[in-house]
């Protein structure tokens, strides 16, 4: 390997050597969303940052185990633990069952996945899914007397954390400013301090999602399911936890307090945040009303945009910043975008169809084969260099330069030979396709490629280019389409 693969560790807040406790193998914990909406463009840049992560590990022959959750209850409106779960709220406005809110919102974010390229993880745990085993985690941090129950809730008790652990460790944030950051002491009733939060939340009896507890009826904390589930399924501590920069207070930095808390290990080696994605500076969000929705976007039916994008113009849009700086969405970020990937394609296209050919020559020019060389190098340093995509990016720009001098004669196969030309093309289809993850995407409007085709064959048959017409019929029908020739118009049907 060239060199060796940084990453930003939010945690040190440095760059360090990425070194997995147990090589080759590295697990991968990143946060899910909740699912009671449509995911927005936000949330997306977020999951195709770690796409990008998890593809370019296993590039390197790591053997990922990449966990990413679906939040489907526990989630309350307030992350001061007050509020009405975000899901059970939508049920009942919509009068439907919160599973169904959860079935409903689950598939389609599968969809939007699916659409922009993003690879499933390997485990997608729900919360749901795991309410004995919160239950038990909970029932260590009791006993280690670092949380206390009243009324049938169980709060984490910061203050008795805090005698010989550091929360705030992650975002940096002190104890002075949660609390002046929480909400007025008074009114946290049942909360010795403001700034515990709830491992468990006491049920009404109008609550639809509970589940009975040693405590009573309830339901437990949005923080916890993300502890039980890293741990159960990548041990008490992993290799990477990811995440939005948002998460990193308080739901990150709680995650950390209760592993520590319960197993007296800190979760993750290294904690990596996204940057939000922006609109007009500001943080891309359904409560700001700001958000965009994947459909808006392919259909172009937003007051923000003039046209509709497609999705690999989107995911080449969000590469082409690093995944730690603010990224602003706009009409004309999106229509350089499409300039860029549609080079890309074109590129795509090209590389795939060439192959080595002996073009007469001999003389192998090593000044081009130290260039070609070079780049390739290059696509590596960056990528090594914290998932810098944005670089890499222009990288592969300078590869296509080559491919495409093939393409116009300018540069002879036998200047380079074929290790060179092969690792030429190799390197800028495995970057683009299996790192990136850009791909190609077909025209499939069926019905006007077919318009054009009738159009041509109308054509040949006026000019009484019976051979022509013949042809057309002929490849026509092995795709199973046949030609009608009406009085006045030509038209087409499967063949029966
Ligand atoms: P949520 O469903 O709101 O919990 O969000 C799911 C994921 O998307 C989390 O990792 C968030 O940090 C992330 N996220 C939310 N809004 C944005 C945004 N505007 N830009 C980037 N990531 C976001
Ligand atoms: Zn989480």
């Amino acid at each position: 390997m060239i060199n060796q693969l940084r990453v930003t560790n939010t945690l040190t807040r440095k760059k360090e050597l990425f070194e997995p406790i147990n090589p080759p193998f590295v697990g991968m914990y990143v946060c899910g969303p909740t699912v009671y909406s449509d995911v927005h463009l936000g949330n997306v840049r977020t999951f195709l940052s770690f796409d990008v992560i998890s593809r370019y590990l296993q590039h390197l022959g790591y053997k990922v185990r990449y966990v990413r959750n679906i939040t489907d209850v526990g989630h309350l409106e307030n992350d001061q633990d007050e509020g009405e779960d975000k899901i059970a709220k939508k049920a009942k406005l919509e009068n439907l069952e919160p599973m169904q809110i959860v079935q409903r919102y689950t598939l389609g974010f599968h969809k939007v996945m699916e659409l922009f390229n993003i690879q499933s993880p390997d485990i997608e745990p729900t919360a749901t899914g795991h309410i004995q085993e919160q239950i038990q985690m909970i029932e260590e941090i009791l006993k280690k007397g670092l949380a206390y129950e009243v009324n049938g809730s169980v709060y984490f008790d910061i203050k008795s954390y805090k005698k010989s652990n550091d929360y705030g460790i992650l975002s940096g944030r002190v104890l002075e400013d949660l609390v002046s950051g929480s909400r007025d002491l008074d009114r946290q009733d049942e909360k010795k301090n403001a700034e515990d939060f709830a491992l468990w939340k006491n049920a009404t009896p109008e609550h639809i999602m509970k589940w009975s507890s040693p405590w009573g009826i309830g339901f437990p904390g949005w923080h916890l399911e993300c502890s039980v589930m890293s741990t159960k399924y990548l041990g008490k501590t992993f290799d990477i936890h990811g995440g939005g920069m948002d998460l990193k207070f308080p739901h990150h930095e709680c995650e950390i307090a209760q592993s520590v808390g319960a197993y007296d290990k800190s979760p993750a080696k290294y904690w990596l945040h996204t940057n939000m994605l922006t609109v007009n500076g500001q943080k891309m969000s359904k409560s700001l009303g700001n958000s965009f929705l994947p459909e808006e976007l392919l259909t172009g039916d937003h007051e923000l945009l003039d046209q509709p994008y497609s999705p690999m113009t989107v995911r080449f849009f969000m590469l082409q910043s690093h995944y730690s700086s603010t990224l602003d969405f706009s009409n004309n970020a999106l229509m350089a975008a499409l300039k860029g990937y549609k080079k890309i394609a074109n590129g795509l296209k090209l590389a795939r169809s060439l192959e080595y050919f002996d073009d007469g020559g001999g003389v192998v020019n090593e000044k081009q084969v130290q260039q070609i060389n070079q780049i390739c190098d290059n696509c590596y340093r960056a990528m090594n260099d914290d998932f810098n995509t944005a670089v890499t990016i222009s990288h592969l720009f300078n590869l296509l330069k080559k491919i495409n001098s093939i393409q116009t004669g300018n540069l002879k196969p036998s200047e380079i030979g074929s290790v060179i030309f092969n690792k030429l093309i190799d390197t800028f289809l495995v970057f683009t396709l299996d790192i990136l993850g850009i791909q190609e995407e077909k025209i499939d409007d069926q019905e006007r490629l077919l318009k054009i085709l009738l159009q041509f064959y109308k054509e040949a048959k006026m000019a009484r280019d019976y051979d022509k017409v013949d042809r057309i019929r002929a490849e026509l029908k092995k795709l199973g389409i046949v030609l009608k020739d009406m009085k006045n118009e030509i038209d087409w049907a499967y063949e029966e």
